[in-house]
C-alpha cells in the first residue's frame, strides 16, 4: 500500500460552539512527515483570539449551564463524546497517522480507543465520588464539596496529540470546568475534530474551545490571560519552566507532566523472550517518540552478549515504512527540526566514543518516502552513563545500552539522571523486583511489562519529569477546589 490520497485540509480555531479563522486570518503550513507534502492551512492565533476564546470559556463558566447542571447530565454528555470518537475511530486514526506520523494500526487499534475510555472513565468515576465529612463532637459538621475551578488552559504535545488531550478533557468537563485547549502547532488535526464532537454530543457551546499557533505566542498569551485559573500541561521540561514562569503573575495552579529518560533494568535471570520484545516496544514505539520510552537500557554484564545479539536483531526486523501502510510498526520522526535534532545526536554518540550496535542511517523506504523524516532504529551501546547520550531526553528511534554488574550498580545509573517519570524491571526475583521497584526515583515503574495503563492510578514524574499527578482522583483534584462547609448543629 501506499500513501493515501491528501486533500489540505483548512483548520480552524474552534470557539463558542463555531470554526472561524483567526483576526488577521493569518495562517501556517502543516506537513505530512513521510513525505514533506503539505497537508493542512492552519489559523495562527493573535493574543486578541486568545483574550477572546478566554473570555468565551470564562463566560461559559460564569454565566453557562454546564457547571450547575446535574452530574448525570454532565456525565451523559461526556461519554456521548466517547461514542462518537469510536464511531470515527478510522478517521481520527488517519489523521494522527497523517500529521504525527505514527502508525495508523498503532492509533487505530491503541490510542483512539484509548482516548475515548479517557472520557468515558473520568464521566464514570465522578458520578463515584464523594466527599470527606467530620463531625465535632454533637456541635458541629463539617463536610467538603468538590467545585469546579473554572477555566483551564490545556496544552499537548505532539507525539499523542488526541490521546493526551482527551487525558486532560476528560477530567476537566467531569469536574466542571470550561476548557480552552492548545494542541502542538505540528499535529493539529486530530484535536481539531473535538470540538464538532462536544457539539454534536451536547456540550454546550463555549465549554470546548480550541486554539492553534505556536506555543511562544498562543501558548504563553493562555498561560498569562486572567481568565484562565490553571493550567494542565503536556510537553517538553523547559516549556514546563517557561509556564511556570508565564503564570506567576495570574497565581495559576498547574499540572504538568514532562520529559523523561527512562532506565529499562534488565536483571541475568529475566525472561528475555519477553523482555526483548517488549524492550523494543519500549524503545520505538512512535519512533522513540514517548515520554515514557526505556531509551536507557541497563543490561547486567553477565548476559550483555546474549542480549544485544537478540535486542539487534529484533531492532532490524522493525518494519519501518508509510504510517497509513497497516503494516507499518515504526513511521517517520515528526517534523525537520526534530528529526535534525535527533541525528545531532548521531554525531555526539560518535563524540563520545559510542559503540553502534544497529541503525544511525536511513531505512530503505518506497520511493514516496524519500523526502520523509526517518531514522534507522539505532541502538548504542555506551560504558559512560554519564554520556550526554544516556543523560539527555533524545526523543527518537535511538537507544542506549550500558552495563551494570550489581543491583546496587544498577540503581545508581537509574538514578543519575534528572528526570524520574518511570522506570522498568525486568527480573524472576520477587524480592528483587521490589527492591529495584522502591529504589528507582520515579512516578511509575513497570516489573516485567511496560506501558500497561489503569487509569485509575497516580501518574506522573519525580524531579524534573512533572509536578502533580494525573489519573482517577489525582486528575479530578486538580480540576477542582475543594470546599469546607461547617454547619452548627
Ligand atoms: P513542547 O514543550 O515543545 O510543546 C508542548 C506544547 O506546549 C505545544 O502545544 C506547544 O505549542 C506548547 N508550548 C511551547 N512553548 C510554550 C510556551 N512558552 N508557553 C506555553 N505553551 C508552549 O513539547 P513537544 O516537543 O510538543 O513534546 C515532546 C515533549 O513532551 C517531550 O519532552 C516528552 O517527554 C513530553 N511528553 C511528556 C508526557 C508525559 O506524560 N510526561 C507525555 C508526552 C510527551
Amino acid at each position: 500500500m501506499t500513501s493515501v490520497e491528501v486533500k489540505v485540509k483548512r483548520v480552524l480555531h474552534f470557539i463558542n460552539g463555531n470554526y472561524e479563522q483567526s483576526s488577521d486570518e493569518q495562517t501556517f503550513e502543516v506537513k505530512n512527515p513521510a513525505t514533506q507534502e503539505v497537508i493542512a492551512v492552519v489559523s495562527e492565533a493573535t493574543e486578541e483570539d486568545v483574550q477572546k476564546v478566554s473570555q468565551v470559556a470564562r463566560d461559559a463558566f460564569d454565566h453557562g449551564p454546564w457547571r450547575t447542571m446535574s452530574l448525570a447530565d454532565r456525565c451523559d454528555k461526556i461519554r456521548r463524546m466517547a461514542e462518537i470518537i469510536l464511531e470515527r475511530r478510522e478517521e481520527i486514526a488517519r489523521l494522527e497517522a497523517l500529521d504525527v506520523g505514527k502508525p495508523y494500526s498503532h492509533a487505530f487499534a491503541g490510542e483512539i480507543p484509548r482516548a475515548a475510555h479517557n472520557l468515558k472513565f473520568f464521566a464514570d468515576f465522578m458520578e463515584q465520588q464523594g466527599g470527606e465529612a467530620y463531625p465535632m463532637e454533637d456541635a458541629y459538621l463539617n463536610y467538603t464539596r468538590y467545585e469546579p475551578v473554572g477555566v483551564a488552559g490545556l496544552i499537548t504535545p505532539w507525539n499523542a496529540p488526541f490521546m493526551l488531550t482527551t487525558w486532560k478533557l476528560g477530567p476537566c468537563l467531569a469536574a466542571g470546568n470550561t476548557a480552552v485547549i492548545k494542541p502542538a502547532e505540528m499535529t493539529p488535526l486530530s484535536v481539531s475534530l473535538l470540538g464538532e464532537i462536544a457539539k454534536q454530543a451536547g456540550i454546550p457551546d463555549g465549554v470546548v474551545n480550541i486554539i492553534h499557533g505556536q506555543g511562544r505566542v498562543v501558548g504563553t498569551a493562555i498561560t498569562e490571560n486572567e481568565n484562565v485559573d490553571i493550567i494542565s500541561f503536556t510537553g517538553s521540561t523547559a516549556t514546563g519552566k517557561a509556564i511556570m514562569r508565564n503564570g506567576a503573575d495570574t497565581l495559576k495552579k498547574f499540572a504538568f507532566e514532562l520529559g523523561g529518560k527512562a532506565a529499562n533494568i534488565i536483571f541475568e535471570d529475566a525472561d528475555l523472550e519477553k523482555a526483548i520484545p517488549v524492550s523494543i516496544n519500549a524503545a520505538f514505539l512512535n519512533s522513540g517518540q514517548v515520554c515514557l520510552a526505556g531509551s536507557r537500557i541497563l543490561v547486567q554484564r553477565s548476559i550483555l552478549d546474549s542480549f544485544i545479539e537478540k535486542f539487534k536483531l529484533a531492532a532490524e526486523a522493525l518494519v519501518v515504512g508509510d504510517p497509513q501502510d497497516p503494516a507499518t510498526k515504526m513511521g517517520p520522526l515528526v517534523s525537520e527540526e526534530h528529526y535534525n535534532k535527533v541525528r545531532s545526536y548521531l554525531d555526539v554518540a560518535k563524540e563520545e566514543g559510542a559503540t553502534l550496535i544497529t541503525g544511525g542511517g536511513t531505512p530503505k523506504l518506497a520511493a514516496h518516502l524519500k523526502d520523509g523524516y526517518y531514522i534507522e532504529p539505532t541502538v548504542y551501546y555506551h560504558e559512560d552513563h554519564k554520556a550526554r547520550i544516556c543523560q539527555e531526553e533524545i526523543f527518537g528511534p535511538f537507544v542506549t545500552i550500558i552495563p551494570f554488574d550489581t543491583e546496587e550498580e544498577a540503581l545508581t545509573i537509574a538514578n543519575d539522571t534528572d528526570y524520574g517519570l518511570n522506570g522498568v524491571v525486568w527480573t524472576e526475583n520477587l524480592k528483587r523486583a521490589h527492591r529495584i521497584a522502591h529504589g528507582v526515583r520515579a512516578g511509575t515503574i513497570w516489573v516485567n511489562c511496560w506501558f500497561v495503563r489503569d487509569l485509575r492510578v497516580p501518574f506522573g514524574g519525580f524531579k524534573k519529569s512533572g509536578i502533580g499527578r494525573e489519573g482517577g482522583h489525582h486528575s479530578l483534584e486538580f480540576f477542582s477546589e475543594a470546599k469546607n462547609i461547617c454547619i452548627a448543629l
